[in-house]
């Protein structure tokens, strides 16, 4: 077994869809990024390469690559799964927190457990999504924006 963490940032701003975990959330801002900016997907990403030294998302994808422009986050973690699985790593869980003041997340987290375990090749009772404010401190506390945090377990097979 091997473990791997993964931690991700992206400011919120006018203009931008709110994706995390792949679900299309309304609200009245969205993440900045290069791609769709799913920052929780990105933690996830990264905590799935953190566990197989295999480097992190910004080597495998980088973002003055334009054919990652507006990419769809579950496609490159699709893309992560399959390196792992190349490399003989099978996913055992993921746990990952998203630290956001708003929007209200709870309702969306069944769908983004759903998108990632399914990205991923795996059942979703495999995948936890949790969701925390900050108390208003900080960069999220503030609605600057939304961080993620994931742990990953996978094994070799
Ligand atoms: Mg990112």
């Amino acid at each position: 077994m091997r473990i791997g963490h993964g931690y991700d940032v992206h400011r919120l701003t006018d203009g931008r869809r709110l994706i995390l975990g792949g679900v299309n959330i309304p609200f009245e801002k969205g993440l900045l990024g290069h791609s769709d900016a799913d920052v929780l997907a990105h933690a996830v990403m990264d905590a799935l390469l953190g566990a197989a030294s295999l480097g992190d998302i910004g080597k495998l994808f980088p973002d003055t690559d334009p054919a990652y422009e507006g990419a769809d986050s579950m496609l490159l973690l699709k893309r992560v799964a399959e390196l792992l699985e190349e490399r003989g790593y099978a996913v055992g869980n993921v746990d990952a927190t998203i630290v956001a003041q708003r929007p209200r997340l709870s309702g969306d987290i069944p769908a983004m457990r759903e998108n990632l375990a399914k990205a991923m090749g795996v059942e979703a009772d495999r995948v936890s999504v949790k969701a925390t404010t900050e108390e208003r401190l900080g960069f999220t506390g503030s609605g600057e924006g939304i961080a993620a945090h994931a742990v990953a377990l996978i094994t070799e097979q």
